[in-house]
């Protein structure tokens, strides 16, 4: 039984969940290298059990039986290109996330939801609006990257970006343990690894005394507290001067370089004068600024700053010595349903990072991570 009350076959939701000792408990009986077998199937090779042809038939159905459903593709749209594919997933218990797959010249990265939902309620976001309904578990969010690493092939799946649904910070043990999952098990590094945050302060300072430097996203939206306050409530809890503290020690213990992502709202924070107040938070820790113009959500329907306006704002910033990256925004159209996801696709801090997101049609996928 799950602190949610869900009984799931084996216990917990996801294959992904159960330990190599858990594993091999479930293969009681069998050759103890068989555990460590099917593990790397599930792991480096993300195969279903069913899939597993170097294991003797009646061992794949019987796993096939005993492991957990883990996560169900309910729709996977592509864009015409093939280059980006976003999943809903329904989980065991029947929440859906989503994922995001996005291939540049450069990497391929992966988007993933942290959590379904988000008690962090921030305005202008289509997770937020909808609430809170659960963590999810080590093994959904490291079953994400295992789907999307699959439908990859044969590209390389280079970056992880938790900038899916879901406040990770907020979730911090199961995703601190995805995240070591996919630096040992799936052998991507820490730095191609970008926590993406609203502000969590206690977790920010816990990820600085962490072994592996991941990358760390910071959502600022407002460099002022009384806007920032309306935006992100959090901010009330914690406010733009504890969080520039939390973040310079960020800085200072990893030696990564942080980056901030401001979704550009017409006529709320493109103003000349929030770009000044922006360029005075990010320049002191010689941060790089992600600007994204507002992907407008049933919740809060103003739209996204103009491009005209987008490109003085970051002028505006270049002239103040801050770097700066402008995201496209394509995808909106396609993207109702979540309001975010495709419309961010952050990763790298430095590249020019021209999406493909496209016109995306939808198709039922049957067999999911198949593109
Ligand atoms: N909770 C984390 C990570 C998930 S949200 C965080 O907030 O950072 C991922 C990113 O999508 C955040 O930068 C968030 O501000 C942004 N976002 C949310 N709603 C959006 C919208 N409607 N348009 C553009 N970006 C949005
Ligand atoms: Fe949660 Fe991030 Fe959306 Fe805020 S922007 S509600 S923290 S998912």
């Amino acid at each position: 039984m799950t602190e949610d009350g869900h009984r799931y076959r084996g216990g917990v939701p996801s294959p992904f969940d159960l330990s190599l000792d858990e594993l091999a408990g479930l293969l009681d009986g069998e050759p103890s290298f068989r555990a460590r077998q099917v593990w790397d199937g599930l792991h480096r090779r993300g195969l279903r059990p069913e899939e597993m042809t170097d294991l003797p038939l009646g061992l794949r159905e019987r796993l096939a039986e005993a492991l957990p459903p883990g996560l169900t593709a309910v729709a996977c749209r592509s864009s015409d290109e093939g280059s980006t594919q976003k999943w809903l997933w329904r989980l065991a218990d029947g929440s859906q996330v989503e994922s995001v797959l996005m291939r540049y010249e450069d990497r391929v990265t992966v988007c993933v939801s942290s959590q379904a939902g988000c008690a962090m309620g921030c305005t202008f976001c289509a997770t937020g609006q909808g609430g809170f309904e659960r963590h999810l578990t080590t093994g959904e969010i490291v079953e994400q990257v295992v789907r999307a690493r699959r439908a990859a092939a044969p590209d390389r799946l280079t970056n992880v970006v938790f900038m899916g649904m879901g406040e990770p910070l907020a979730n911090y043990d199961r995703v601190w343990s995805a995240v070591r999952r996919i630096h040992d098990e799936l052998g991507l590094s820490a730095r191609r690894l970008t926590l993406s945050t609203v502000g969590v302060v206690p977790g920010i300072d816990r990820l600085a005394t962490e072994d592996l430097p991941v990358t760390l996203a910071v959502s600022l939206h407002a460099a002022n507290d009384t806007l920032r306050d309306q935006l992100v409530p959090l901010n009330r809890r914690y406010p733009l001067a504890e969080l520039a503290a939390a973040c310079r020690r960020y800085v200072a213990a990893s030696g990564r370089r942080l980056s901030l992502e401001w979704a550009l709202i017409d006529g709320v924070n493109d103003r000349p004068s929030d770009a000044a107040e922006l360029a005075a938070f990010a320049r002191p820790l010689r941060a790089h600024v992600n600007l994204i113009p507002l992907n407008p959500t049933p919740g809060y329907p103003v739209r996204g700053t103009p491009r005209a306006r987008v490109g003085a704002f970051r002028r505006h910033l270049e002239h103040a010595g801050v770097a700066v990256t402008v995201r496209d925004t394509r995808g909106n159209d396609i993207d109702a349903a979540c309001g975010q996801l495709a419309a961010r696709a952050a990763d790298g801090t430095t590249t020019s990072g021209r999406r493909h997101l496209g016109r995306v049609t939808m198709r039922h996928a049957a067999r999911p991570g198949r593109p």
